[in-house]
């Protein structure tokens, strides 16, 4: 919602000020999706807001749920026409996470990205990114009414459409909108930012949000395959990704997850796990990594690279390689988890 465009509107209008607050807590906490069904307003006010201003910024083109009611996905159509996705997701039951996008389409280019493939539109504004998250709790409100009780939108991920370091005055701006405790009110330790390894933007985020979740996309730990695979890899290396995580720990204290998709027979050997085990110990902090192992989502963007996903038996022995050398590792399994990783097959055509 345009929040400047809504206290702008209730000054013209000679609206007292606790209009305002009172307009902020029906929308952004207690989940109404239109202005006429604010009841404490007047009659006349509920029907000049509906004339003039919309609660959200983008309309909802297509709403898909999952057979077994664990996610949901959203097509959403921005101002100028441009589509982006947006994906809810129920990690554990009662439980909901939204995966918000960005950027409509990605710059980065990351072959095995459906989203990469697509290319670069244009980049979302800190208001088109909250308002996924307004939407996906409207959503669950409707729900709420008619169906299930109990239900709680817990976190937002960073994980869906762009990176947010190519991004981050909006993201940034919107993160503010999140936590602030009169608009959404969420805690920062309940968002996580992901990102492709730019390390100028790691440093930014430790300073700016040091309890904001970090997520890396690490995917190889070994420069001339992340540089064939990750393009970002030839501006950030992994020597330059290790400095910008030192720093982090050294401001945060707080630890980080490094993303890796499991791809057959190209980063998933005995040597490419030393390759992982020897780069994280080089980081140092072991106790402040945590390896995500990702299975490799085949998507018709992706096909003409050819790749596969690694064997369940070669996800296990990699992840045995790993925890014998005390690192600590888990392999995403969990359906909340799957379609979370599923965040990098948007593409919007
Ligand atoms: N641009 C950011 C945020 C997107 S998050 C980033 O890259 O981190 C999306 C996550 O899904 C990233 O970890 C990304 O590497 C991963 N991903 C991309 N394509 C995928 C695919 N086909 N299968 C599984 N995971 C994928
Ligand atoms: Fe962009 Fe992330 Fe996809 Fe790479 S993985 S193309 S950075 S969205």
């Amino acid at each position: 919602m345009d929040l400047q465009k809504l206290e702008q509107f209730l000054k013209d209008n000679n609206q007292p000020k606790f209009r305002l607050e009172q307009i902020k807590k029906a929308v952004y906490q207690d989940g109404i999706s239109a202005f006429s069904e604010i009841t404490t307003l007047s009659k006349d006010l509920r029907e000049a807001l509906e004339k003039e201003m919309k609660v959200l910024s983008f309309e909802v083109k297509k709403v898909l749920p999952s057979n077994d009611g664990n996610s949901a996905e959203s097509l959403l159509e921005l101002s100028d026409g441009k589509l982006i996705e947006s994906v809810l997701i129920s990690p554990k039951p009662g439980l909901w996470s939204v995966c918000v996008s960005c950027q409509a389409g990605c710059p980065v280019g990351c072959r095995f990205c459906a989203t990469g493939k697509m290319g670069f539109k244009r980049n979302l504004t800190a208001e088109e990114i909250a308002d996924q998250v307004l939407f996906w709790r409207q959503y669950l409100q409707k729900n709420l009414k008619f169906k299930i009780s109990n239900l709680k939108l817990t976190n937002v991920v960073y994980m869906g459409m762009g990176e947010p370091f190519l991004n981050w005055e909006q993201v940034s701006e919107s993160i503010k909108i999140l936590t602030d405790k009169k608009l959404f009110g969420f805690g920062s330790r309940s968002l996580s930012v992901s990102t492709a390894g730019i390390a100028e933007g790691i440093e930014k985020m430790a300073k700016e949000f040091p309890q904001v979740n970090l997520a890396v996309s690490l995917h190889f730990a070994d420069d001339e395959k992340r540089g064939q695979y990750m393009p970002i890899n030839k501006k950030d290396n992994l020597e330059s990704l290790k400095k910008a995580l030192q720093k982090y720990f050294e401001i945060t204290k707080r630890k980080v997850f490094l993303e890796y998709i499991m791809l057959d027979k190209i980063n998933d050997s005995a040597e490419d796990a030393k390759k992982l085990a020897d780069y994280i110990y080089s980081i140092g902090k072991l106790q402040l990594l945590h390896v995500n192992l990702i299975r490799f989502n085949a998507t018709p963007e992706t096909s003409i690279e050819n790749l596969k996903p690694s064997s369940k038996n070669q996800t296990q022995f990699f992840k045995k390689e790993l925890e014998n050398r005390h690192i600590s590792i888990t392999i995403r399994k969990s359906l909340g988890e799957e379609v979370q990783g599923a965040c990098g097959q948007l593409a919007t055509h």
